[in-house]
């Protein structure tokens, strides 16, 4: 049995930061905490530093120069990796708006990516579209955006069995309405997204059951006058709607940092998680780049931090990784490390089903941890007990 005890560490649990005692990880799982190191162990000194639970993005693109709808094992690979590296210990990943037959494909690659994954776990793809608006589809790719019918949510269904995990759709897509109960009976989350619809039909989805927000206030609706008439929208909805969850681009540049404290501070950290909506040039620095498929249509410029379309009238995605969306949200939002943590580790593995052996560090749950050092820096990474950083200088 393969045995690791981390010890001389501030280690973040559920009801806080522990010292003076230390965790044992026996085969992938935290089994103890304990002050003693048993025999024959491997032991992590963490020189008094910061242990917390691997962040879970649960919407991300690429990075590294790869996108999941490059639909290759190099491109999940490379994907994986690069989030890895940078404190991501489990991933949903994200195709934008694309033909079915890629998404088809990408099913197949993705059964076999998660089998042979050597870096982040893979938490089941979300689709991101196609079934989303034309209205407020932001950077997405207007030649793929349909309306499903049954029958194509059926077949959709059954080819992703075991694969789709989310599906992210606007409601106001006429198929999508009538495939609500499908996707919810077949075990499938449901999120709004990319939608301009008001307060009320945000609440009609609501009563079907939909409960998560895709990346809140960015491609969503707020207070608005409609024919001479003030209407509330998404983003209104989400604060009085007791369930209703959202996850929220935490780059620093896509929600402006007092807008992230007001809706922490309002629906607390078991509603929100941040992700980093990230696109193929995360972790790189480049300048140019693409979102979605490398075609000539969907070329994106980088700039300050940021993706943006061309024509510079849209985001096109963050480039963010897990460990600047942290540094970000301590530093800059100035949020408690605590709070930050469960909203990048506890709150998306209870979004995603995960949350019973996923996003705390607890006897019986993964050993997904990080070593953060003083300046809120990822240093080391551990996935199930085994650290990333150092397979990396192995394999290199
Ligand atoms: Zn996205």
């Amino acid at each position: 049995m393969k045995k690791l005890f981390v010890t001389n560490a501030k280690i973040l649990r559920r009801d806080g930061f522990t010292e003076s005692i230390g965790m044992l990880v026996e085969n992938g799982r935290i089994t103890a905490f304990t002050s003693e190191a048993p025999e024959n162990c491997e032991v992590l000194d963490c020189e008094g530093k910061a242990v917390i639970p691997g962040f879970i993005d649960i919407h991300l693109h690429g990075g590294g120069g790869a996108e999941f709808i490059d639909g290759t094992l190099e491109a999940f690979e490379t994907v994986a990796k690069t989030h890895c590296l940078h404190g991501t210990t489990s991933i949903c990943p994200t195709p934008a708006s694309c033909s079915l037959e890629s998404l088809y494909r990408l099913f197949d690659v993705y059964k076999e990516a998660k089998e042979k994954a050597k870096y982040s776990d893979f938490l089941g793809i979300h689709l991101e579209g196609p079934f989303l608006s034309l209205e407020n589809k932001g950077a997405q790719n207007a030649n793929y955006i349909i309306s499903p019918t049954r029958e194509l949510m059926a077949e959709l269904l059954e080819r992703g069995k075991g694969v789709v995990r989310r599906i992210s759709f606007a409601p106001e897509n006429e198929g999508m309405q009538s495939c609500i109960d499908m996707a919810r009976d077949a075990g499938v989350l449901l999120a709004i997204a990319h939608s301009n619809i008001q307060y009320e039909e945000t609440e009609e989805v609501y009563n079907k059951g939909v409960r998560l927000i895709t990346h809140l206030f960015n491609a969503t609706t707020t207070i608005r006058k409609v024919n001479q008439i003030v209407r509330a929208g998404i983003v209104e909805a989400f604060y009085t709607l007791p369930e209703m969850k959202a996850e929220i681009i935490g780059d620093g540049c896509h929600v402006p940092k007092q807008v992230i404290a007001m809706a922490k501070r309002f629906k607390g950290t078991d509603n929100i998680c941040l992700i980093t909506d990230a696109m193929r040039a995360a972790g790189t620095d480049v300048t140019e780049s693409y979102l979605g498929e490398v075609l000539p249509e969907n070329r994106v410029i980088i700039e300050a931090g940021v993706a943006k379309l061309p024509d510079r009238s849209f985001y096109a995605g963050s480039i963010a990784t897990m460990d600047r969306v942290f540094k970000n949200a301590v530093l800059n939002v100035g949020l408690s490390i605590e709070d930050t943590s469960k909203m990048m580790s506890e709150t998306p593995a209870k979004i995603m089903g995960v949350g019973d052996f996923k996003g705390v560090l607890e006897v019986g749950f993964d050993a997904d941890f990080l070593v953060i050092d003083e300046n809120m820096d990822v240093e080391k990474v551990f996935v199930r007990g085994e650290g990333k950083n150092e397979c990396i200088m192995h394999n290199a």
